[in-house]
C-alpha cells in the first residue's frame, strides 16, 4: 500500500471542501491498517478513519496527519445463507440491491445514503425510522490501542438513534460487518419498494450542488417536541440564507450545499448561526450530525466548536 503525500481532501468527501491531508492512503486489507497506524505513531501524527465522506466536513487549511480511507479498496462482501457479511468499505446502495436480488430483505431504507456501511453502522445510520443497528449480528473490529482484533456483538455495540459505541470510542476501526436479513419470495415488490424509496429522496433533496446530507440531528424526542430539523429551521425564516459560499437549500432546510467556493468557515460559520437562532428564539437544542475534522486531526461536532 503506497502513503500518498499532499492529497486534495475536496475529492474525498460530499461537499467537496477541504485542504490537503498531509499523508493519504486506501488499505485493501488488516495489514495494511495496520501499517498506516505503525506510520502514524512513528511520525508523531494522528490518523483519522473515512469511508465515503459524506457525513464529513474537513478544513479548509488541510489536515495534518493521515488520512485512512476504507472505501472500494476493503469493499468484498458475501452471502451466507439468510447472512450477509461484509468488509467496512462496501458501498451501502450496492449492499441493500445485491441482497434484494438475493431475495433478502432489510437494507431497503438504506437503498439512498450514499456511503460505507462502516460509516453507517458508525453513526447507526439509516431511513424511514430505521436504523442499520437493527440488522446487525456483530461487527469485527481493530483495537488500535494495542492492535487486537476483536468481536462486538449487537448489544455491545450500544445501538440508539444514530448513536453506537463507535461514536464513542475513539480506538475502535470497523473491519467486517454481519448483517442479518429475512427471506422472501420474490424481490419484485422490494426492487419498487427500493425504486419509490429513491424516487421520494430526490424529490426531497437536493441532488446537484454538493451537500453532506442532513445537517441537524433529527430525534423522536426533537421530533415530538417541535418537529423535524429542516420545519424548525424553516419556521425561523433561515430557509435560503448564505454565508460565503454556504447556503441553507431552498429545496430542503436541513440541507447546507456548496454553491461553489465554500470554505468550511463558511459552513461553520452557517450551522452556528442556525443553532443560535434556533436556541434564542425558539429554545431549541440543534445538534449538528456532521463532523468536522480540524488540521490537528480532532474530530468534532459542528454545534460543540
Ligand atoms: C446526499 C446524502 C444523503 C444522506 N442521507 C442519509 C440518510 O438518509 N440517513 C443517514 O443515516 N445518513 C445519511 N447521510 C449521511 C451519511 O451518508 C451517513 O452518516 C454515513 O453513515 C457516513 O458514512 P461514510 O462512509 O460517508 O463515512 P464518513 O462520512 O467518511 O465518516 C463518518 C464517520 O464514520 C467514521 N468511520 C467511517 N468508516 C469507519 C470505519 N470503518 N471504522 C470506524 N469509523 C469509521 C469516520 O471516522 C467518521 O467519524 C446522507 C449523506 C448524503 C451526502
Amino acid at each position: 500500500m503506497k502513503i500518498h503525500q499532499n492529497i486534495s481532501l475536496k475529492d474525498h468527501n460530499y461537499w467537496k471542501i477541504g485542504g490537503e491531508a498531509k499523508y493519504f492512503c486506501e488499505p485493501t486489507s488488516l495489514e495494511d491498517i495496520i501499517k498506516a497506524i505503525t506510520f502514524a505513531t512513528a511520525h508523531s501524527i494522528p490518523f483519522i478513519v473515512i469511508g465515503r465522506g459524506s457525513n464529513l466536513l474537513f478544513d479548509s487549511n488541510g489536515v495534518n496527519g493521515l488520512i485512512i480511507k476504507i472505501g472500494e479498496a476493503f469493499s468484498n462482501f458475501e452471502f451466507s445463507a439468510n447472512k450477509l457479511i461484509c468488509q467496512a468499505g462496501a458501498w451501502v446502495p450496492g449492499l441493500a440491491r445485491n441482497s434484494v436480488f438475493k431475495n433478502l430483505s432489510g437494507l431497503e431504507h438504506t437503498i439512498g445514503i450514499p456511503c460505507t456501511v462502516g460509516g453507517l453502522v458508525h453513526m447507526n445510520g439509516g431511513s424511514l425510522r430505521k436504523n442499520i443497528g437493527e440488522n446487525i449480528e456483530k461487527v469485527i473490529v481493530l483495537n488500535t490501542d494495542d492492535l487486537t482484533v476483536n468481536t462486538l456483538y449487537n448489544k455491545d455495540c450500544q445501538f440508539q438513534y444514530r448513536s453506537s459505541i463507535f461514536l464513542k470510542k475513539k480506538n475502535l476501526i470497523i473491519l467486517e460487518i454481519h448483517i442479518l436479513l429475512q427471506p422472501i419470495i420474490s424481490s419484485k415488490e422490494k426492487h419498487e419498494e427500493m425504486l419509490g424509496i429513491l424516487k421520494n429522496r430526490s424529490a426531497k433533496f437536493p441532488r446537484k450542488q454538493p451537500n453532506c446530507g442532513s445537517v441537524f440531528l433529527s430525534s423522536p424526542d426533537l421530533y415530538q417536541a417541535h418537529g423535524a430539523p429542516g420545519a424548525i429551521i424553516e419556521d425561523l425564516g433561515l430557509k435560503g440564507i448564505s454565508i460565503g459560499g454556504a447556503r441553507v437549500s431552498k429545496k430542503h432546510a436541513n440541507f447546507i450545499i456548496n454553491e461553489g467556493d465554500a470554505s468550511s468557515s463558511d459552513v461553520i460559520n452557517l450551522i452556528k448561526y442556525i443553532a443560535k437562532t434556533a436556541k434564542e428564539r425558539k429554545q431549541i437544542t440543534l445538534k449538528s450530525e456532521v463532523l468536522y475534522i480540524s488540521p490537528e486531526g480532532d474530530k468534532i461536532c459542528i454545534t460543540n466548536l
